[in-house]
């Protein structure tokens, strides 16, 4: 004969009592009635009271205490959810943060399966459990991938602007800044980007490009050549940024010491409540700085600096390339005795207003230039003597003329200069008045007064025969009327109508 199992004599609702106790969440019933007017809740198990503070009793007797637990910004959710489940009769599920006794939040999952009873009534059975251990993985999870999004967005845009840089050329490099700072400053969600530049003596500073959030004010045109000198907490911050490749950081404006009060004014004057500035290092000297402002008080990443350390770097790299670029063009263009331009600039801007002569019929002039016995200050005063002579013929012809004409040093002694868009007569008038200057530049050399003449030859490009158009005919006429004026005594100009001189 079997013997009787240790269960049979329990009754079976206290064992199911005892079951519902044990298990790790908290099984209940609920009950909505047909005409969805009221609601109860029939049975919960007793571990509702350790969890939440709340007595099965209670619960009994009225159902809303329980919804009193639930996180306010998860019950409208609670609500609509029982709402479907009651109206399809599909299994309830849902995720909220219910109220433990301590006053603290914890994530809970409640399943539960509904049935309609013959009286229309609905009863859902199931449970709720703790998921907050789930739900710290999953922000976790969800955080570390944000985080790598970033970091990938923030290294795809820096390939993005560096190649940006690499394919800029001399003339736009302010473009290109521009949009470094645009996209820097919509990167970041600040209001304001900047660059600035240090006078030498490092006394004045002057902002250089800006980019501005729509609506925010520009600051460009206020902060040329602002005086430093009273911000010694500024400059202070500066040299230490220098020694630790690190950013000057102002979470918040208001908060800056008492020593920065100068500073302070300036940036509550500009609405900044906080900004970051980073130096921009030039072949390791320091010409200036990067930096954005945000108009209002903000928690940044701590990451950031870091971020814009690269950024800074990058802008750095990118002048540092287009100042050497400009310092060689400027090297091969240049005559390096005088500055002025030398013959290898002149011959395509020549080209250049014979081209838009031929389409436009606009004029110009060509002159060539030589110091009359130049040997002889050579000779008798030095070689030095004459390059003096040199130099300060440079810089009379520098100050003559505008910036669409060329003076440029040819070789030697002699020069040229085209005259962009004129008359016959307004380039002898031109030329007449520089040998008249030339007459009276007497230049000082130890203490000796050098006299300098030159002489002229000029030739209007409608001098010229139309079938025998070119830059090369032209210097070819200049320099045969050079040689007329040298022939007829020197320190005069020859053109078409001879010779002339003031
Ligand atoms: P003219 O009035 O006929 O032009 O007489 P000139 O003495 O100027 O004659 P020429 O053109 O023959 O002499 C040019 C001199 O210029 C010869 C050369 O030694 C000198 N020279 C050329 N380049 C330089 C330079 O860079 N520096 C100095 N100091 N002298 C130069
Ligand atoms: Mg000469
Ligand atoms: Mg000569």
């Amino acid at each position: 004969m079997a013997s009787k199992s240790a269960t049979d004599n329990l009754d079976f609702s206290g064992l199911f009592r005892e079951l519902a106790s044990g298990v790790p969440g908290v099984l209940f019933c609920y009950e909505i009635s047909a005409d969805a007017s009221t609601h109860r809740i029939p049975f919960i198990s007793s571990r509702v009271r350790d969890l939440f503070g709340v007595s099965p009793d209670e619960l009994l007797r009225d159902a809303s205490e329980l919804f009193n637990i639930i996180h306010p910004d998860d019950h409208d959710a609670v609500g609509s959810s029982i709402q479907q489940s009651f109206q399809d009769l599909a299994p309830w599920q849902q995720q909220a943060r219910l109220r433990l006794r301590s006053g603290e939040y914890r994530w809970f999952e409640g399943h539960s399966v509904p049935r309609r009873e013959p009286g229309g009534s609905t009863l859902w059975f199931g449970q709720f459990t703790d998921i907050q251990a789930h739900k710290d993985l999953e922000f976790g999870l969800r955080k570390s991938e944000a985080e790598a999004e970033y970091q990938l967005s923030f290294q795809q845009l820096m390939t993005s602007l560096s190649s940006d840089f690499i394919n800029s050329t001399i003339g736009d490099i302010d473009d290109k800044v521009q949009t470094f700072l645009a996209r820097i400053g919509e990167f970041f969600g600040v209001d304001r980007v900047y660059v600035y530049r240090f006078s030498e003596d490092l006394a004045r500073m002057t902002n250089t490009h800006e980019w501005c959030r729509e609506g925010v004010p520009e600051l460009k045109g206020s902060q040329q050549q602002v005086d430093i000198t009273g911000f010694h907490w500024w400059q202070a911050q500066t040299k230490s940024v220098l020694k630790q490749n690190r950013v000057v950081f102002i979470e918040d404006v208001s908060k800056l010491p008492k020593e920065a009060v100068a500073e302070r004014e300036l940036l509550e004057e500009q609405g900044v409540a906080a900004m970051f500035c980073v130096p921009i290092l030039i072949r390791g000297v320091v010409e200036g700085f990067f930096g954005m402002d945000s108009l209002t008080v903000r928690s940044w990443r701590k990451d950031q600096s870091d971020l814009l350390i690269l950024a800074a770097n990058l802008l750095s790299e990118a002048l540092e390339r287009h100042r050497l670029e400009q310092e060689l063009l400027n090297q091969s263009i240049r005559d390096p005795l005088t500055g002025i331009h030398n013959r290898r600039y002149l011959q395509p801007r020549v080209e250049e207003m014979m081209s838009r002569f031929q389409r436009t019929g606009e004029g110009f002039a060509l002159a060539m230039l030589d110091i009359d016995h130049f040997k002889r200050v050579n000779d008798t005063l030095g070689h030095q003597a004459g390059d003096r002579v040199l130099q300060e013929f440079g810089r009379l012809l520098q100050e003559q003329f505008r910036g669409t004409d060329v003076a440029a040093r040819y070789g030697g002694e002699e020069f040229v200069v085209a005259l962009a868009s004129a008359s016959h007569e307004s380039a002898r008038q031109a030329l007449l008045r520089i040998l008249e200057r030339v007459r009276a530049m007497n230049v000082e050399f130890k203490g000796r007064t050098v006299p300098v003449t030159v002489s002229a030859g000029l030739v209007h490009v409608v001098d010229l025969r139309p079938g025998k158009l070119s830059t090369d005919a032209m210097v070819t006429e200049a320099d045969r009327r050079l040689y007329k004026a040298k022939r007829s005594g020197r320190d005069c100009l020859v053109d078409a109508s001879g010779k002339s001189r003031l």
